[in-house]
């Protein structure tokens, strides 16, 4: 599949998507209150997301950046997550908050929070998602919170790409 700018239709604009953005930062900050928080964003798709996200906080945080790929080039999930850099701090007795792009099968949330769970006693773990691709799910994983729920579209924009591209676009869209 190749996808062009001029082809793709807008799924959630930058208006809907900072909305969303606004009603998830006020619920976190309702179940944090003032305690301190670690953010793990999974790059790369989560970066937009992460950092919008992050600057409507009013707790203190400290942000974590991992990478992890399971995609490739292509517009479906290998089956496989591959962890390209996975370095993290000392996540004992921490507020651990992981930020990703989008659920799809859910094997890399899976991988992520088991990932957590295997190396950490963490004070509390809460995952949350941009998008939340139900209807695709292999494994049983659900993000704690989520802003938008989509059907098996592969999407592209605000931090998520095809082949690379499209990650700077300010909303999400798809080709037909
Ligand atoms: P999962 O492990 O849940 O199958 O996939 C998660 C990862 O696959 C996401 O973090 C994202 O990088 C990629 N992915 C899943 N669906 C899409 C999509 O519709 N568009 C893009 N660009 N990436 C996707």
């Amino acid at each position: 599949m190749e996808i062009k700018q001029e082809e793709l239709k807008i799924l959630y604009s930058e208006k809907e998507i900072q909305q969303k953005i606004e009603e998830l930062a006020l619920k976190l900050n309702d179940l944090y209150q003032d305690e301190e928080v670690t953010v793990i964003c999974t790059l790369k798709g989560a970066v937009m997301f992460t950092t919008d996200l992050v600057r409507k906080f009013n707790f203190p945080v400290k942000m974590e950046f991992i990478r992890l790929s399971s995609y490739g080039s292509g517009t479906t999930s290998s089956g496989k997550v591959n962890a390209v850099d996975i370095k993290l701090p000392d996540l004992n007795g921490k507020n651990t908050l992981i930020i990703e792009d989008i659920i799809d099968t859910g094997l890399t949330a899976k991988f992520l929070i088991d990932f957590v769970n295997l190396n950490f006693h963490v004070k509390s773990l809460k995952f949350c998602s941009l998008l939340d691709k139900k209807i695709s799910r292999k494994v049983d994983i659900h993000p704690d919170y989520y802003c938008f729920e989509t059907d098996d579209k592969f999407v592209v924009g605000y931090g998520l790409d095809y082949d690379g591209y499209f990650r700077n676009l300010p909303y999400i869209a798809y080709k037909d």
